[in-house]
């Protein structure tokens, strides 16, 4: 651990720490000093309003940017000393516009992170059944699948390199309810049986509350709440998750009372 990182006596690195880290843009910090410490294993929800600074955050863990000051650790490892192309395959990174290449197949998406890291091609079949899709949908384009679809595709690709940390900005922000709903029980069952440690960042509250088990609010940069899904939900969180807050509990009581 390097001597600047937060101490955990008795414990083990968290899987991924942000060190007080800054992200500036035209002298604006989009990320204010942040220190967050993530559990190997846990399902964060990022959630804060549009501008927050979830992407920003996101992008600073696999190195599409870097910190103006503070570190990112993935294991207790500085990623600023990782080669980015290992970094990349290690982590997988879930795009909310999906990102698919419209001109490979699916195979070829899929199989892309394999290759840049000069492995073994992926066993498409295998992480395709992984996110419930067929086999034969390995030759056919982005274009020629749904929305859903395609975010499996996604979603196979960023698990195709094999990392344990999985990172999803807004993957679900294009998609219809039902097959949100549907890909977030995917997504948590990949969690579970793959042992991943993921971070979702979705601006949707009562997403965030079903699917993971600790909540992470962000203003302004900063973290303002930071809280499990049941703390959140009995108003324990603090004042800084109240304005998310108040929507999916309002929903909950008018929905309480219709089913009575
Ligand atoms: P969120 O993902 O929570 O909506 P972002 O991280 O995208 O928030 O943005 C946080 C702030 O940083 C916003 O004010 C945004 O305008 C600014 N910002 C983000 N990326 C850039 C960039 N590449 N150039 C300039 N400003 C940016
Ligand atoms: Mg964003």
């Amino acid at each position: 651990m390097s001597s600047s990182a937060p101490a955990r006596l008795g414990a083990v690195e968290p899987k991924l720490a942000f060190d007080h880290v800054t992200r500036r843009y035209n002298g604006v910090s989009a990320v204010d000093a942040l220190s967050l410490q993530i559990d190997e294993g846990s399902f964060v929800a990022l959630v804060g309003t549009s501008g927050s600074g979830k992407s920003s955050l996101l992008r600073l863990v696999n190195r599409l940017d870097r910190p103006d000051f503070g570190k990112v650790l993935i294991d207790g490892c500085d990623v600023a000393t990782i080669d980015p192309i290992v970094l990349r395959r290690s982590v997988g990174y879930v795009f909310q516009n999906i990102g698919l290449f419209p001109h490979m197949t699916v195979a070829e998406n899929i199989g892309i992170v394999p290759r840049l890291a000069g492995r073994a091609p992926a066993d498409v079949a295998a992480a395709l059944a992984q996110v419930e899709l067929p086999a034969n949908y390995a030759d056919r384009y982005p274009a020629q699948l749904s929305g859903g679809q395609q975010q499996r595709v996604g979603i196979a690709r960023a698990l195709a390199g094999e990392g344990k940390l999985l990172l999803m900005d807004e993957p679900f922000g294009a998609l219809d309810p039902v097959t949100r709903d549907r890909l977030g029980s995917t997504v948590q069952a990949l969690h579970e049986t793959l042992g991943l440690t993921t971070i979702l960042v979705t601006h949707d509250m009562a997403e965030a509350l079903l699917l993971a088990d600790r909540v992470v609010v962000m203003a302004q940069g900063q973290i303002v709440a930071d809280a499990t899904p049941r703390e959140m939900i009995a108003g324990l969180a603090g004042p800084g998750a109240d304005p998310l807050i108040a929507i999916p509990r309002k929903q909950a009581e008018r929905l309480g009372r219709l089913a009575q």
